[in-house]
């Protein structure tokens, strides 16, 4: 194996998973067989890149299930403080591209603007709702080669977006690359991504599934940019997703490149995470919390309360899976997206509701998957709430919330 970014051979195993089903390849029925892959957390000795062992094609991994950003209040008021601070910036005749752009959910917000747009996103039928929405978009993978043939358009971006997508790709350089020949000279690139350090400060471990191929730190992002003539200008820290790096890029000497940066990696430096011996610990914290979270429920079961579980998510199916919870525990999962309501989870079978289920079947206690939205499903389950339903938080120690 060598490092997907700079090339280099050494690399260690630091967080070791096992065997897990795909993180969003939701059953439509219980199935014979089911497959699974190696989940396995390497890190560079070089460049400090932390990346899966084993990657699955990007093409069997997406589904028509994959989570409308939209579906999220949170991500969505994200997304339009995000595009009008940046809107007034702009020229009258300026284009921005997202990559990943989903149901055009940050794009439409620049439309609202004024602002002409082009989205990319490789999911069909996600795509289709953006463009019936008015939202030009295309159906494909982001990579060198589409870069190459919007070049030759002339389609050359003054901001291009890419949020919660180059973890994703494999191909990390063909994304920078992409990324080096679609910006104007003095255009910059807006990438929304989890943050490395927070993952392993906050035991947010479930965030690693096989779609997550890469888990980004300040450091091993500056020098991969670096690499493809690019700098790596600014950053800023957002709540988003259990913490998130939102990193500004633009061509290199295009941009003054703000303080934040080295301090980030000065500190990254001295918080261990480009150690070995950090994660023998961190291994042993999470198998802690599996034994803590696994004795909660099993008394709270005992005890003859139903359990539910909130939340059909890509985190959750590694949440469950690694800590081998399901129907021994938990009766069924809820889900606001209706494309995911009727379907089962990964691995563990559970069946999945609208999340009135919770009041209609006198669900007791709900674990929260998607802990990284848990105010915002918390304001919306008051109901459930005032009739007594309580909440419990897995990460970063069990917490009942009532
Ligand atoms: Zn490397």
């Amino acid at each position: 194996m060598h490092c997907q970014s700079c090339g280099h051979v050494e690399l260690h195993s630091i967080i070791p998973l096992g065997k897990m089903p795909l993180a969003n390849a939701l059953l439509t029925e219980h199935p014979s067989h089911e497959l699974r892959f190696n989940l396995e957390v390497m890190l560079c000795d070089n460049c400090g890149l932390a990346q899966l062992k084993d990657i699955v094609p990007p093409a069997d991994l997406f589904s028509d299930y994959v989570y409308f950003s939209s579906n999220s209040d949170t991500m969505l008021q994200s997304a339009k403080n995000l595009v009008d601070k940046i809107s007034p910036t702009l020229a009258k005749d300026a284009l921005v591209i997202e990559i990943a752009s989903n149901d055009g959910y940050l794009l439409k917000n620049y439309i609202n603007n004024g602002i002409r747009v082009l989205g990319i996103d490789p999911a069909q039928n996600i795509a289709k709702v953006a463009n019936e929405q008015g939202i030009d978009t295309l159906c494909d993978f982001f990579s060198t080669e589409l870069a190459e043939h919007l070049a030759n358009d002339q389609q050359f971006a003054d901001v291009i977006h890419a949020n919660n997508v180059m973890a994703h790709v494999p191909d990390i350089n063909g994304f920078i690359q992409g990324i080096k020949l679609l910006l104007k000279p003095n255009g910059f690139c807006v990438i929304e991504a989890p943050y490395f350090a927070d993952l392993v400060e906050k035991l947010e471990f479930d965030t690693i599934y096989h779609e997550h191929v890469y888990y980004f730190a300040v450091k091993p992002l500056k020098m991969a940019f670096e690499g493809h003539g690019l700098s790596l200008f600014n950053i800023e820290k957002i709540a988003l997703h259990g913490g998130s790096l939102r990193l500004f890029v633009g061509h290199a000497n295009a941009h003054e490149i703000q303080p934040i940066v080295a301090q980030m990696i000065q500190k990254e430096n001295e918080s261990g995470i480009y150690q070995h011996q950090t994660y023998i610990a961190y291994m042993e914290k999470l198998n802690h919390l599996k034994n803590e979270l696994t004795s909660v429920l099993k008394k709270l079961k005992h005890e003859g309360k139903k359990i539910a579980a909130y939340g059909a998510s890509a985190k959750g199916t590694t949440l469950l899976n690694f800590f081998s919870i399901g129907k021994e525990t938990l009766d069924f999962v809820v889900d606001r997206s209706t494309t995911k309501q009727g379907h089962f989870t990964p691995g563990t079978h559970l069946k999945i509701h609208a999340p009135e289920e919770l009041l209609h079947q006198n669900v007791d206690y709900a674990l929260l998957l998607v802990w990284n939205f848990s105010e915002e499903v918390i304001a919306q389950q008051h109901a459930f709430i005032k009739h007594g339903g309580k909440f419990i938080l897995p990460l970063p120690e069990v917490k009942v919330i009532s």
